[in-house]
């Protein structure tokens, strides 16, 4: 009798494990059947913000987006940057939150790379985040931004960075708005410049009088002659 006893405890043992191994098994892989539909949804989500993006800025300022680049050398990147703007750029490191200059600038006006200066992100999808980084939902124009999958922290994150010039500029993740994009674009104020919107506008009219005095030195002389 006792031996039945010890085979039926040992059967039920085994059935109990064999069981809690199956039932892991399954989570494992339903979790993972998670991610992957997470990760389609979310890129979907991604496009149709970008294209969001895409229809509200119209192709007005497309061109900046498109301009060559010569990229900086090290050594005048350190000669240019903090040794904070150039860890973060160049190096991929995160700057402290709340201890940066933009995280609760309200101030209306343009976010620029603080490398190539190409405009990256605007005052108008700056949101609160509580984070102690400057948060966005949407970049400035889609092509202002790239992006590409990184395992610093030991799981997959969103890396962006410039899109010309490839300065780290932070993450991207899916926390951001329900009501706008669902993004949050959590920048390091380092890899940033800012201008108010009224210094934007003066550095734009600056940009029309020099193209307009470019286009007339390309311009025949006898046409300019003609002109005055
Ligand atoms: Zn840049």
């Amino acid at each position: 009798m006792k031996s039945f006893h010890a085979v039926r405890s040992a059967y039920t043992l085994v059935c109990i494990t064999l069981t809690a191994v199956f039932l892991l098994g399954v989570t494992w892989l339903q979790a993972h059947a998670d991610d992957r539909a997470n990760g389609a949804g979310n890129s979907a989500t991604a496009k149709a913000a970008s294209d969001a993006a895409a229809s509200a800025e119209g192709q007005s300022d497309d061109e900046e987006y498109s301009q060559p680049y010569q990229p900086k050398s090290k050594t005048q990147l350190r000669r240019e940057l903090t040794s904070i703007q150039y860890r973060v750029t160049q190096n991929e490191e995160t700057e402290p939150a709340f201890r940066n200059a933009f995280w609760n600038n309200k101030r209306e006006g343009v976010y620029r790379c603080v490398v190539c200066d190409l405009p990256l992100f605007e005052s108008g999808t700056k949101y609160k985040s509580g984070t102690g980084w400057p948060s966005f939902w949407a970049p400035k124009n889609p092509k202002a931004v790239a992006t590409r999958t990184d395992y610093v922290l030991f799981y997959p994150r969103t890396e962006v960075h410039c899109s010309r010039c490839g300065a780290h500029l932070g993450h991207v993740f899916d926390d951001g708005p329900a009501d706008k994009t669902g993004k949050r674009y959590c920048m390091n104020s380092a890899s940033l410049s800012f201008n108010t919107t009224e210094e934007e506008e003066v550095l734009a009219a600056k940009r029309a009088a020099e193209k307009k005095s470019d286009d007339a030195i390309k311009s025949k002389p006898t046409d300019a002659a003609s002109k005055d």
